[in-house]
């Protein structure tokens, strides 16, 4: 006889990392191609010596520093072991067995999992176009839904939902349920259409904004991420369901490390740099004649459907990792310009209209 496991963890997608192949670029998980600044990593060496000690288990020091960078009360900001971390705490902090948690699909291919294993249910609400259906998203909400997610700009779509719309959105949803934005994305953002939902907070007591240091700020390697809330109890349940002294020290320092003006200006700048070069490649892909969708964020999707699998072999095979999500598209990062000119090639040779 062999161990009694919950029967929902037969029904998880296996996770599939990115890739590693020798000698390829890796473009499957929407990391920076940067390396830490300098300053960073004294940071972290400091840090690591000191590892004998547990950390501080309310990140207190950038906690204090993030509401001092969005204006807002210590007691509205909660650190986590990345965002993905603080996903997993709010779902464990809203939904007991069988509430609902409401969230686009496709979109960020943890919210099922995270869900399942909470024991919640998913509502996964289609995309229309490739962007959220807040209107849809707006009319699935029961009395059992305890949790919006909108992911914004969406990861793998890359698309963003405008602030009217959601506005408008969040006058819909029921005071008693959370609406997390997941903007894991956001400085990558250049639409001036498009929100930062720590502007939505004041008016809107349910809303709770979630960002990472794991993309902009290229640590993801060392898992930290904080969400800032409207309302302090959500901060503070947040802090009630977190795994204890999950966010090491050596990652406070760091994400403390690059919140310094000189460095977070230099960390900027790069985000500029991939920005640039986003529109570049975007506007490449149109000319071949691909359907890719406008994107915010830090990487592009192909919608290729049934042919995905293939078309992602095929730029493995000229050692261009990209991720494949089997049967829906193919999502790639956008990198520095050598890389992104790698990854055209490739793109060019597979491209549907020959060039
Ligand atoms: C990458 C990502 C995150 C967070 O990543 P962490 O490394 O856990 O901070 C959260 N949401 C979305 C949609 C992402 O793509």
């Amino acid at each position: 006889m062999s161990v009694q496991l919950r029967p929902v963890l037969g029904t998880l997608p296996p996770y599939v990392p990115g890739r590693t192949v020798p000698g390829a670029i890796k473009l499957a998980s929407n990391e920076t191609p940067y390396p830490l600044l300098p300053h960073v990593v004294e940071r972290i060496a400091a840090a690591a010596a000191a590892a004998n000690r547990y950390p501080d288990n309310g990140s207190a020091e950038l906690t204090a520093a993030l509401a001092a960078k969005f204006g807002v009360a210590a007691e509205r900001v909660a650190v986590g072991c990345g965002s993905v971390s603080l996903c997993t705490q709010l779902v464990q902090a809203v939904a007991d067995a069988d509430d609902e948690v409401i969230y686009g699909w496709r979109s960020f291919e943890a919210y099922p999992i995270i869900t399942a294993v909470s024991g919640a249910s998913s509502v996964q609400v289609p995309l229309r176009a490739h962007v959220h259906d807040l209107d849809a998203m707006a009319e699935a909400i029961t009395g059992k839904t305890r949790l919006v997610f909108v992911c914004n700009p969406n990861n793998p779509t890359a698309t963003a939902v405008r602030r009217d719309e959601l506005v408008a959105f969040l006058g819909r949803v029921p005071a008693n349920v959370v609406v997390a934005l997941d903007e894991a994305y956001r400085e990558f953002v250049t639409d001036p259409q498009v929100p930062d939902g720590t502007t939505l907070l004041d008016e809107h007591p349910n809303v709770v904004v979630l960002r990472t240091f794991s993309k902009a700020y290229g640590l993801a390697g060392l898992r930290v991420g904080y969400a800032v809330a409207a309302d302090p109890a959500i901060a503070g349940a947040l802090r009630q369901t977190q795994v204890p002294f999950a966010v090491t020290t050596v990652a406070q320092q760091a994400a403390l490390a690059c919140l310094e003006p000189e460095a977070e200006a230099q960390l900027m700048k790069r985000v500029d740099e991939i920005v640039h070069e986003r529109d570049r490649v975007h506007r490449e892909l149109i000319a071949m004649g691909y359907d890719v969708p406008p994107t915010q964020a830090n990487f592009v999707w192909f919608p290729l459907g049934d042919a995905t699998t293939d078309w992602a072999a095929h730029c493995e095979q000229r050692q261009v990792i990209v991720r494949a999500f089997a049967g829906a598209g193919v999502r790639v990062t956008i990198s520095n310009a050598e890389e992104n000119d790698r990854f055209l090639a490739a793109a060019r040779e597979l491209a549907p209209t020959p060039h």
